[in-house]
């Protein structure tokens, strides 16, 4: 059978790659520390399990409305308004089968054959696909350790042409954990306002944020920013409840209609009893969240101090999520036990054989001068693969 050419321009996930494949050396019982994952390793909360159990046991399991449950939605609205400064209606609110579905119906609905889309790179790879998948033509700014990975006002500027649509914006942002101050926001927002863009605003890392900074929403910046923007985000990574997948979208109402339509004939509803977990998750008590925070905080300290001790590692101080991105074009060029390394890809391939440390490099988002870590993942195991990590580069030569 002939696969459409949509089909045959999507490249598979390299995240998932490489997970596939430490996941497989594990189960042939080798001793593998995974930096690759992209999830939290905590259990999702016992109180939010509890209320998935209730809505099972009475009956919640048959279809929702399509854009989810009333309840949820307005439990979202109450959120956006008292922690982003937002006034959303229910209506305007889509809940859908997570954040990365949320994504993928918002360009759908706002972009198609000939348009571009303005992508700051390092980016997350869904991004490029799923703008590849509308026929748009994503449009790279490349960002740099120097300026913090974050997208200038000139550099935006620069980067627009008539056939521009959107900007997709990722604070606190996988891979960089880079986290845009309200004023670095306003820059933008000038940016935007001017030239008419839309923006995707993917917040789904909000409440991983550190050193006490600020998270804010771009669209809260002005309400005519609020009218070109869609919010994206979801319970996956705060609660530790990416298998759930209940992600959700804000946006002015006609766009959340379009994606509602288009959910409709696509997933319908998300699942129901995912949907009360989520009203609980973001109704409910915040204890557990503050906890995972506080670990995450503790094990970015550490992680950043080993990679920084290790000569020719640069990495910048991560402001949010659970990702560390250091430089190791350093190495390039050197070899070990005869085999050059020219780029994150020779390096993530070299640890995962040799000393079975699972990354991810930098190609997948763009820049294979880099590797991206997880520090989702417990102390013990972030010494014992950072000990792997300095012995593999302190032998290259
Ligand atoms: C994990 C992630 C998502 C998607 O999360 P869901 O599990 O689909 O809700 C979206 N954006 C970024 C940047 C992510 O890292």
């Amino acid at each position: 059978m002939e696969l459409a050419r949509r089909a045959r321009g999507i490249s598979p996930s390299p995240t998932l790659t490489i997970d596939t494949r430490a996941k497989e050396m594990k189960a042939a019982g080798a001793n593998v520390i995974n930096f690759g994952v992209g999830e939290p390793d905590f259990d999702t909360p016992e109180h939010i399990k509890e209320v998935a159990v209730s809505a099972l046991q009475a009956g919640m399991t048959k279809y929702t409305a399509v854009s989810g449950i009333i309840e949820l939605r307005r439990v979202i609205a109450k959120k956006l308004q008292d922690e982003n400064g937002l006034s959303y209606k229910p209506e305007e609110i889509i809940v859908s089968v997570g954040a990365k579905h949320s994504l993928y119906n918002a360009f759908q609905v706002l972009c198609q054959e000939g348009d571009e889309v303005v992508l700051p790179e390092p980016y997350w790879v869904s991004y490029l696909e799923q703008i590849k998948l509308c026929g748009a033509r994503p449009v790279l700014v490349k960002t740099t350790l120097e300026n913090g990975f974050k997208l200038t006002p000139d550099q935006l500027r620069g980067a627009i042409t008539p056939r521009s649509r959107l900007l997709v914006l990722n604070s606190p942002s996988n891979p960089t954990g880079a986290v845009y101050s309200r004023r670095e926001l306003e820059g933008l927002a000038d940016v935007i306002l001017t030239s008419g863009i839309g923006v995707i605003s993917d917040e789904i890392y909000e409440k991983l944020v550190y050193d006490g900074e600020e998270h804010v929403s771009i669209a809260s910046l002005d309400p005519k920013l609020k009218k070109r923007t869609v919010v994206i985000n979801g319970v996956s990574k705060a609660y530790a409840m990416t298998g759930w997948r209940i992600g959700y979208a804000a946006a002015p109402l006609r766009v959340t209609k379009a994606m509602t339509d288009l959910q409709s004939h696509s997933t319908s509803n998300p699942t129901s009893i995912a949907q009360a977990a989520a009203v609980s998750a973001l109704a409910g008590d915040q204890e557990a969240l503050q906890e995972m925070l506080r670990k995450f905080a503790e094990r970015r300290e550490y992680i950043l101090e080993r990679l920084t001790a290790i000569d020719g590692v640069q990495c910048s101080r991560p402001g949010g999520a659970f990702y560390v991105f250091p430089h190791v074009g350093a190495f390039w060029g050197k070899q070990y036990r005869g085999t050059e390394m020219k780029s994150g890809t020779d390096l993530a391939r070299l640890l995962l054989e040799e000393r079975q440390v699972a990354l991810i490099p930098g190609i997948a988002f763009g820049d294979d001068d880099y590797i991206r870590l997880s520090y989702a993942t417990d102390r013990e195991t972030i010494r014992e693969g950072l000990d792997r990590i300095e012995a593999v580069l302190k032998e290259l030569r």
